[in-house]
């Protein structure tokens, strides 16, 4: 895709859409705000909208539409069974997945759920780049581990590592000859959510299916964020740079023998697939569909949303459709590095990922410094974002917390939602609580469930640390939202 370049010499993201239906956002006092904090137990995802002013929770079920998505919405065929939206989104899945086989789930993680049933048992190990909350819960509830396997700078937060999602391939092969029959699969994440969405390169994927055949195991691809991760290909991977994002796309789930999906990140709309093109993978779960999800035709999903998955997958070949996440993306992390502020570099997909272990270095590991950084940013900015790292982890079998690799804020930038003066509104606040950092305190847990626990999770502050940060705003910002 060619550039749009400003005379000034600016590299400003350009949005290749406009806006034609509007929500109304709600920026409350920062005295409403703590209120709300502390009725969401310090857990911004127990937050209501009407107190949040800009919702950079997640990009899951949170992008735009494009007018097409919407306009198919009406023409949906309401059948329980053989529904024509079934079949076109069947065509749209082949068309740019390349797979003829289709089971519809309501969700990622449904996917995942039908995945560990039918494959994972007591003892099995799961090889993959990284792991996602959800992808983890499944393999442990049935019975299953990970091991992750990334070369050792994925993990360095800031880095020029273009391909900081690739697996390691080496220690991948010590890990198939060591676990041998008990690995069911090989897993890739495309875009590694929870180390900063950063993609893996089509050179490792490659190098992972030759090492599947080797070993004759089933690889399994996780294309949540597949097409950010293709057009990072496109950008930053010298042999793919002439190719179309249809090409890339489909060499990357060629390289799959199954592809999984949510169709809340992916397309734009609400639901998810698990595809393949070998009938022995697509007959081996197709029962547990009517028995989790829904009839095979639409798998728990609307038909409304299934039409609006079609489009949307297809707009998924449209460059400047999907360069507009990654390059909003890169704006907002370049400025905050160019800033000093702590941010995982390079950007990648989803968000820019802020380190709270740097940016509140003063704060212990054990008392979640990026759980409380995500609350103080709500507290002073209205924004929300989501804590990634040790409240989104798990305790042992002897209930010791496991300390999560990285202590990431996530600042979710869903597809085509915000404007560019949002973002620098973000970028503002976000420098102010880097000077204020000292005032921000730990957190620690007053409910913590035992799965999932960083949903629903209540937690509290270790001392009056957000009373202080409202005072010194107050100072700061006089009488302003
Ligand atoms: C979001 C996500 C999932 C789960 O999808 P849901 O639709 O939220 O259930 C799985 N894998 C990855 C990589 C994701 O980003």
């Amino acid at each position: 895709m060619q550039k749009v370049k400003f005379y000034s010499g600016k590299e400003i993201p350009l949005e290749l859409h406009k806006v034609r239906v509007v929500q109304k956002l709600h920026l409350r006092p920062i005295e409403r705000r703590l209120d709300a904090l502390k009725e969401a137990g310090f857990n911004t995802f127990r937050l209501s909208t009407l107190d949040v002013f800009l919702d950079m929770l997640t990009d899951s079920g949170t992008n735009a539409m494009s007018d097409n998505q919407v306009a198919a919405m009406f023409q949906a065929d309401d059948a329980y069974a053989g529904s024509q939206s079934f079949i076109k989104l069947q065509a749209a899945v082949e068309d740019v997945l390349g797979k003829k086989y289709l089971l519809p789930v309501h969700q990622g993680r449904a996917a995942e759920n039908i995945i560990g049933r039918t494959y994972i048992k007591k003892g099995s190990v799961v090889p993959m780049n990284y792991h996602f909350t959800t992808t983890l819960a499944h393999i442990l509830e049935n019975g299953g581990s990970i091991v992750e396997l990334l070369y050792p700078d994925a993990l360095k937060l800031q880095s020029d590592n273009p391909f900081k999602g690739n697996i390691n391939i080496e220690k991948l092969e010590e890990c198939l000859i060591e676990h041998g029959e008990n690995v069911p699969f090989i897993r890739m994440e495309a875009s590694t959510n929870l180390i900063g969405g950063q993609p893996f390169s089509m050179k490792n994927l490659m190098d992972v299916r030759v090492i599947a055949d080797k070993y004759n195991k089933m690889l399994v691809l996780d294309a949540s964020l597949i097409g950010e991760n293709a057009y990072l290909i496109k950008q930053r991977e010298e042999q793919w740079k002439e190719n179309s994002m249809g090409d890339i796309l489909k060499a990357m789930t060629g390289l799959a023998d199954l592809v999984y999906f949510s169709a809340r990140k992916l397309s734009s709309s609400r639901g998810g697939g698990i595809c393949t093109n070998q009938k022995s993978i697509y007959n081996k779960m197709e029962a547990l569909i009517p028995l989790y999800e829904g009839f095979l035709t639409y798998g728990g999903i609307s038909v409304r949303e299934i039409e609006a998955m079609a489009v949307g997958l297809r707009e998924t070949l449209d460059e400047s459709m999907i360069s507009q996440s990654p390059n909003f993306i890169k704006h907002f992390v370049d400025r905050l590095d160019n800033l000093g502020i702590p941010v995982v570099t390079p950007a990648g997909v989803l968000g820019c990922h802020v380190d709270a272990m740097q940016f509140c270095d003063h704060i212990p590991q054990n008392e979640y410094p990026a759980g409380a950084l995500a609350a103080a940013f709500y507290l002073i900015s209205g924004v929300r974002g989501m804590e990634r790292g040790t409240v989104s982890s798990v305790r042992d079998e002897n209930g010791v917390e496991l300390m999560a690799d990285v202590e990431l804020v996530r600042l979710a930038i869903p597809r085509r939602v915000f404007t560019l003066s949002q973002i620098e509104y973000a970028i503002d606040r976000l420098t102010w609580l880097y000077e204020n950092r000292n005032l921000i305190g730990g957190l620690r847990f007053t409910y913590e469930p035992p799965v999932l626990r960083f949903f629903m999770g209540g937690l509290e502050p270790t001392s009056d640390w957000p009373s202080k940060l409202l005072y010194k705003f107050r100072q700061d910002f006089g009488d302003s939202l």
